[in-house]
């Protein structure tokens, strides 16, 4: 396990505009504090709709000539980008972790999925050549990517690097200028990469940051100029984002929470199955939108409720589990165990009030593995997302009866079935509503090119974030339709 590091003295956001790092006029500031020991790490400013209109107007001017640079040129400063984003990638890991909370070893795995998505983008050159067809005699069709022009993405705290890797590989390589809104409690990850694409040489205004929070959004989002929003976060705010553009005009993908169900069966593998539960509902604190948040236990599976619950008590909180973003957090989780208990559950493990040793986390945000047993699906604990380590165990006689719980769900991210028989699985596989289903892996997150996105409240809008469907959200097909007489007027055609 890596002990965090911290970064030595308090960074001072900056907005990247126009290639240059601005501190926008106007705009009052906030501190950014690291969860693990509630020390001021950062000041990130508040951007005002004019300094989102100052970004907009150089990434509209940037977005024109990038537009028209050819796409192999448009890859070489990705390669460039992930070759630095490779160096930095130890210092990166250790960023993330101090702002979000996560741990080190997830800030790296957050990084290795970027350099995933900045290899699918590198992949464009061959993958997405277009296609040209003679469809009648002397007549041809063929489609060109054309750009959108200005487009954002606004992302969450728990990702600081990963979710913006998701979005502006792509988008940029598309030949769009992408203006990145990380969330104000991690902006420290996305000033690092922003200086990695200044450094990697993309022109000025092709990558641009503005910081801020709601009013910094609503700007973006009523910028006519804007083109297309891509939005990660939670689900109130994902569908509020999904209407207002749609109304501004814009195309938008909003990804939102998610309630995330594992299904165990009586026959599920003893040894693979409790650890993989215990990763799930544990990892980055449960601050995961692929976290398992409940498990649907099928039948008599009491010997790997109780070896989980062994396994979830031995974690300590602290640098090994990550902490929560925040003392509301820890407030939010604290009171939703007490309601859920206080609604018959049964608390098998209570994670309330652990914390761990030492004087550096004495002012950390903790919780400890929690897990609630004989949760019935109509309580909240079974119903809200709670984000935090907790999980909710739901005791249902059926394969179909789990199936029935989860599909009842208004989320739809992840749900994992554990299992040693293939016809179980694939029952599963068939019956659940979520978008990203699991055998016997309790974080299904699919590797590129296989997109990332969920179903029903976890996603507004068509299509996947990453992946080949993402070339269409960044990009407009262009048919051309041609037409070529045979017709010679001149004796040089012989
Ligand atoms: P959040 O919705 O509070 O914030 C996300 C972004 O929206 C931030 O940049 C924030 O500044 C901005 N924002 C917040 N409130 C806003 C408002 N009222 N109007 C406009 N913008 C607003 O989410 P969070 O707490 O940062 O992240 C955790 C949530 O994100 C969880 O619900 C988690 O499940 C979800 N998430 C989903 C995915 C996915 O792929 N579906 C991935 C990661 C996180």
């Amino acid at each position: 396990m890596s002990l965090v590091r911290f970064p030595e003295s308090v960074v001072s956001c900056r907005n990247l505009v126009g290639g240059e790092w601005l501190s926008p006029t106007e705009a009052q500031s906030q501190d950014v504090r690291s969860p693990y020991t509630g020390a001021i790490i950062g000041q990130v400013p508040l951007t005002t709709a004019s300094g989102v209109a100052q970004a907009v107007e150089a990434a509209r001017i940037a977005a024109h000539d990038w537009g028209l640079t050819p796409l192999r040129e448009r890859t070489q400063c990705l390669q460039a980008f992930r070759g630095l984003l490779e160096r930095h990638l130890e210092r990166l890991a250790h960023l993330a972790a101090s702002e979000s909370g996560k741990t080190v070893a997830e800030g790296r795995a957050g990084l290795l999925k970027g350099l995933e998505v900045c290899d699918f983008a590198l992949s464009l050159q061959q993958m997405d050549s277009g296609a040209h067809l003679e469809v009648s005699r002397g007549v041809t069709c063929e489609y060109r990517r054309e750009p959108l022009g200005v487009v954002a993405g606004i992302t969450p705290f728990n990702f600081p690097a990963m979710v913006p890797l998701w979005l502006f590989p792509i988008a940029v390589t598309l030949g769009n200028a992408f203006i990145l809104k990380p969330s104000e409690k991690v902006p420290l990850t996305a000033c690092a990469l922003g200086e990695l694409m200044v450094a990697a040489g993309y022109p000025p205004g092709v990558f641009s940051i503005v910081h801020g929070a709601k009013a910094t959004v609503d700007a973006l989002v009523e910028h006519p100029d804007v083109k297309a929003l891509a939005f990660v976060g939670s689900t109130p705010v994902a569908r509020r984002l999904y209407v207002e553009g749609s109304r501004h005009g814009k195309r938008v993908l909003a990804l939102g929470g998610a309630k995330n169900h594992l299904i165990v069966v009586p026959d599920a593998d003893p040894d693979l199955t409790p650890q993989a539960v215990v990763d799930s509902f544990t990892g980055c604190a449960g601050q995961r939108c692929m976290a398992a948040s409940v498990m649907l236990a099928v039948g008599n599976v009491q010997p790997l409720v109780e070896d989980i619950v062994k396994r979830a008590a031995r974690l300590e909180p602290g640098p090994g589990m990550g902490a929560l973003i925040d003392r509301g957090a820890v407030d939010r989780l604290e009171t939703a165990i007490a309601k859920a208990k206080a609604d018959g559950a049964l608390l098998l493990l209570d994670g309330r009030g652990r914390r761990p040793s030492g004087e550096l986390y004495a002012n950390g945000h903790w919780l400890g593995p929690t897990v609630l047993d004989g949760v019935r699906p109509d309580m909240e604990a079974a119903r809200l997302e709670l984000f935090g380590p907790v999980l909710s165990i739901v005791r249902v006689t059926t394969l179909s009866a789990a199936l029935a719980v989860e599909n009842a769900s208004p989320y739809g991210n992840a749900a994992s079935i554990f299992t040693t028989n293939g016809a179980v699985a694939q029952t599963v596989v068939e019956g659940a509503k979520a978008g990203m289903v699991g055998v016997n892996v309790g974080v299904p997150v699919p590797r590129e090119p296989f997109s990332f996105g969920g179903t029903g409240e976890s996603k507004f809008g068509h299509g996947d974030i990453t992946g080949p469907s993402s070339l269409d959200f960044w990009s407009h097909r262009k048919k051309v339709t041609r037409k070529w007489s045979a017709r010679t007027d001149g004796s040089w055609m012989s």
